[in-house]
């Protein structure tokens, strides 16, 4: 007999005990299928031993997951009415596992300090901050050696498309330099309340050294951000801005091995941090 989880209507009287009207800015889509909740936990390859991070716990649908799967759940929550009511859910369905769980109220934007080092990252993500959150987060801890979340359908094959691909672009590259991501499933619309208009897709990540360079990580990410800001045009034309003069641009493209002719969804991140690499070396 599995652990019970919230349901719709165990979801309903949360969301009525604590007068909580979803709102679309925070991104408020709760999970009221338990089903979907194994899923998420299942796919997310946790060890007992480890400390997740959850972003966004809302209600407590998949903290209440992750608890049964893992030794400790830090829970980052932006709503103060949300955090606060937490306690007393886990206390409800899991009075033996609420020591185990630490809620931290909080801009997963933001954070900077966490009360125990996360290993995994595992959350059901707002939606309009997905891809920030997810990159701020492997900045800031690096103790996070792995993750599943779930974003919207479309950003999770934006995180995990390779070069080349028609989805490539800035969240691909800037993903890569912290880890591998692979797409992990679709979750459809109606495991939600309220239902969100568009499919959800699960992405998994290791993460990776980044690429071995002299160049800082912003210095990288500033060539990704020109190339694809501009991304119909030649790597020599979308760089010249960033280099100083086409000349610049191009004498850096050669110098990485890159052709100037080339355009920068084609290139990984390795790539990018040759070109940002080989600038450092050019004249002011
Ligand atoms: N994990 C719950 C579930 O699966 O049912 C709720 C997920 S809901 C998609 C997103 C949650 O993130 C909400 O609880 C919302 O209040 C919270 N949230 C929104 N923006 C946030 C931010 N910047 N930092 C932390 N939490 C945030």
């Amino acid at each position: 007999q599995p652990a019970p989880l919230l349901g719709a209507a165990d979801i309903r009287r949360l969301a009525a005990e604590v007068e909580i009207r979803p709102t679309k800015t925070l991104g408020q889509n709760f999970v009221i299928d338990g089903n979907t909740i194994r899923r998420i936990v299942a796919a997310a390859h946790l060890d007992p031993g480890e400390t997740v991070l959850e972003v966004g716990p809302g209600l407590g649908s998949l903290t209440l997951g992750l608890l049964d799967a893992a030794e400790r759940v830090v829970a980052v929550e932006i709503d103060p009415v949300l955090a606060e009511r937490l306690p007393d859910t886990i206390l409800r369905w899991r009075p033996q596992r609420v020591a185990a769980l630490d809620v931290v109220l909080a801009d997963a934007l933001r954070v900077t300090a966490l009360p125990h080092e996360p290993t995994a990252l595992v959350a059901n993500l707002p939606y309009n901050v997905a891809v920030p959150v997810v990159l701020n987060l492997l900045e800031r801890f690096p103790s996070l050696r792995h993750g599943l979340v779930m974003v919207q359908d479309e950003v999770a094959d934006r995180l995990a498309a390779p070069p080349g691909s028609r989805t490539y672009g800035i969240p691909s590259v800037k993903a890569a330099w912290y880890s591998t991501m692979t797409k992990a499933g679709v979750i459809g619309m109606n495991v939600f309340w309220p239902a969100p208009k568009i499919a959800s897709g699960l992405v998994r990540f290791m993460r990776r050294d980044p690429p071995a360079t002299r160049a800082s990580r912003e210095e990288v990410f500033a060539v990704v951000d020109a190339a694809f800001a501009q991304r119909r045009k030649t790597l020599r034309a979308a760089l010249a801005g960033w280099a100083g003069t086409p000349a610049l641009a191009e004498q850096a493209l050669r110098s990485a091995g890159v052709a100037p002719t080339a355009r920068g969804e084609v290139l990984d991140i390795s790539a990018f941090a040759r070109i940002a690499e080989a600038h450092l070396d050019e004249p002011v």
